[in-house]
Formats: C-alpha cells, structure tokens, sequence
C-alpha cells in the first residue's frame, strides 16, 4: 500500500502531501506556460508554494479540526485537564490520525457500555434485593399481628390457647431478630468495615467449638458429629477466628437443619499443599438438587422454600459463609447428591512458617 493510499495520516504528513502536490502543480504550471524563466524559478515556486501550503495547511488542521477534538476528549474525560492530560492534548494528541481518534472514542463508547451494563445488573440486583427482603419480612410480621389481633378480639381470656398464640408470635419475633442480626452482619461484610484480622489456630479445635454449640440440636435430632477418619491430625491455620467460627457454625447447622434424623455429620481437614488447607462439612441429608446448586450462596435463594421457612432459616446463612471466606482471598464450594447428602467446603491459609 503506498504511503497515499494509507487512512491514517497525522496532520503533519497530510499537510506534508498536499504542499507536495500543490507546489508541484504550481512549478509544473509555471514550467510550461513560462518555459523562457528555466528550472531554477519552477524550483523557486515549488519551495515556496510548499512551505506556505505546508504551514497554511497544517495550522488549519490544527486550529479548528483538532481544537474540535480536543473538545471531545475533554468531554468524554469529563475531568479537567490534568498536567498529563494538557500534555496529551498539546504533543500526542495532534500527532494522531483521524482512525486512531475515531478508535479512541469507540473504545471509550464500548467502556461505557460495560459501566452501564454493570450499573443495570446492580440495579436489578437491589430491586429483586428489596423484593425478598419485603417479602422475607412480610411473613412474620403477619403472623405476629394474627396472633395478636386474635388474642386482642377475646382469644387472651382463653386459657386454651391464649398461651399457645403468645408462643407463636413469640417464635415470629425470634425469626424477626435473627433476619435482622444476619442482614446486620452481611451489610457489615459488604461494606468492608469490619477487618479481617488473622491469627494462627488448629482448624479443628475451631470445628470442636462449633460442633460443642450445637451438642444439644444434635442430641434432639440424634446426628453424630464426627471428624472424617485420617484426618484428625491437628492442622493449623492462619485466619480471622472468629469469622471462621461464623462459618462452622452455619455449615453446621444447616447440616443440622436440613440432614435426616439419626444421620451424621462430618468434618474432614485436609492439607492441600503448603500454603492451604481444606475443611469439609459433610451430612447424609436429603441433598440439594443440581439446578439450585449454583445459586445456593445468594442471598435468600432456598432451594426447599418451605422447608427452610419453616425450620426458620433466613436465607442469608451460605451467603455470610462465601462473603466471609471470600474476604479471606480464600474459595467456597458446594458438592450435593439427592438424597445421598450434601459436602460444603471451603480453603483456608496455612499457618504462615516464620
Ligand atoms: P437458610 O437460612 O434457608 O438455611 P442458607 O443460606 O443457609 O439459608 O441456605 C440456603 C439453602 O440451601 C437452604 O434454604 C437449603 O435449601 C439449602 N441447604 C443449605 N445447606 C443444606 C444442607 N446441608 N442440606 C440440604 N440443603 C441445604
């Protein structure tokens, strides 16, 4: 492709051609309808009309075409010019051809595109955010005001079931306080303001905690909980404990909530490699169907609908468990059968060698 040819000439050498072919035109003219004044004036004429066509043709360009882009650079920056910018726009920006600023605007566009893409999912992530939450209030709120408006048109001197009502709304209240202590934490999460302070531990001893709180649930739904065979060997850790804690804890339970009655319930801790460490909780449960599987840490998302409700799940369990670990740099993940049972496990840094 000869150099004419070429789309992406800078002002410079567009200034440079058309000087070139309008003082040739003119030293040819002069050539041939003066033939009597020689070479040396068609040279004269050639130089000349060049250098004023060069610098008319450049500062023209430059002066309302590239004033005009400049423009639009600041418009689509919408800053106002740093140093650098200024010396962009002074030195780099004249030198670029017509394509690589019409390339610039479009990767501008197609960035902004993105944002606004972004911008959409993040409202339609809050509307649908808004909607549950509605909806995840709305439940016991009106059971609370049944109960109460029954034992208010005469249920309250009835001994039968005026009790019975006040234990109800009771339970509603208690679900009310563990949705709001759960979306307390996950904002908390979210928001970045409580740190991640880490520190050395055996993850075991952490799962005994866990497993210690829950003795009692367990003893009533009669699930043992165990340590997977092999892999007592304590291991230690380096994260923020009290988080971790959190995350056996809801593990645990839903292990507890959801698993068969007389099953079990087991941790494995595994040593990955030389920087992590892997924990598994594992039950016998009823599992969880395979279409749910990769939705199961959102927020509010069941996959049994009624069953969590009426166990008294707030939907928020797994999603505290994948903000928590997340924000240690660390992986969730899921493994579940119908009715074979249902593996949470997640990674965790090794205790840090000194
Ligand atoms: P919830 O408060 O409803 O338990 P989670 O976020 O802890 O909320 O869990 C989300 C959903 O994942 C639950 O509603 C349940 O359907 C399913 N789930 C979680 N853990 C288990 C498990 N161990 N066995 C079967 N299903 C489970």
């Amino acid at each position: 492709m000869s150099v004419l040819e070429t789309k992406n000439l800078s002002p410079k050498a567009l200034s440079f051609y058309t000087g070139l072919i309008i003082s040739f035109v003119n030293a040819l003219i002069i050539a041939i309808v003066r033939p009597e004044t020689g070479l040396y004036v068609s040279l004269i004429v050639f130089v000349l009309t060049f250098i004023v066509t060069y610098y008319v043709y450049y500062f023209t360009l430059q002066r309302f075409i590239y004033r005009k882009i400049k423009l639009i650079y600041k418009f689509i920056y919408q800053t106002k010019a740093t140093k650098k910018e200024e010396f962009f726009y002074d030195n780099i920006l004249p030198q670029k051809s017509m394509d690589e600023v019409s390339d610039d605007v479009e990767k501008w566009a197609i960035q902004r595109r993105n944002e606004i893409e972004i911008l959409q999912a993040n409202e339609q992530f809050r509307k649908e955010f808004l909607m549950n939450l509605a909806h995840e209030l709305r439940t016991p709120i009106f059971s609370i005001q049944g109960y109460v408006d029954t034992l208010l048109g005469g249920a309250l001197a009835d001994p039968a079931v005026n009790t019975k009502f006040l234990n109800n709304a009771s339970k509603s209240i208690d679900r009310l306080v563990r949705l709001v202590d759960d979306l307390d934490e996950i904002s908390k999460l979210e928001s970045g303001k409580i740190p991640i302070i880490q520190e050395s531990f055996v993850i075991q001893d952490l799962v005994k905690d866990a497993y210690e709180e829950f003795s009692l649930m367990a003893k009533e739904r009669n699930i043992q909980l165990s340590f997977k065979k092999g892999t007592e060997r304590p291991l230690q850790v380096y994260a923020d404990k009290q988080k971790i804690k959190q995350v056996l804890v809801n593990l645990v339970e839903n292990g507890l909530k959801y698993g068969n009655e007389g099953g079990s319930i087991t941790t494995g801790c595994y040593e990955i490699d030389d920087n992590s460490i892997y924990v598994e909780i594992s039950d016998d449960g009823p599992g969880i169907a395979e279409e749910h599987l990769s939705r199961i840490f959102e927020r509010f998302y069941r996959a049994d609908r009624s069953r969590s409700r009426s166990i008294g799940g707030t939907g928020l369990g797994l999603a505290i468990v994948k903000h928590i670990i997340e924000a240690h740099g660390q992986t969730v993940n899921v493994r579940s059968k119908p009715g074979v049972g249902s593996s949470f496990g997640f990674t965790l840094e090794k205790e840090k060698k000194v």
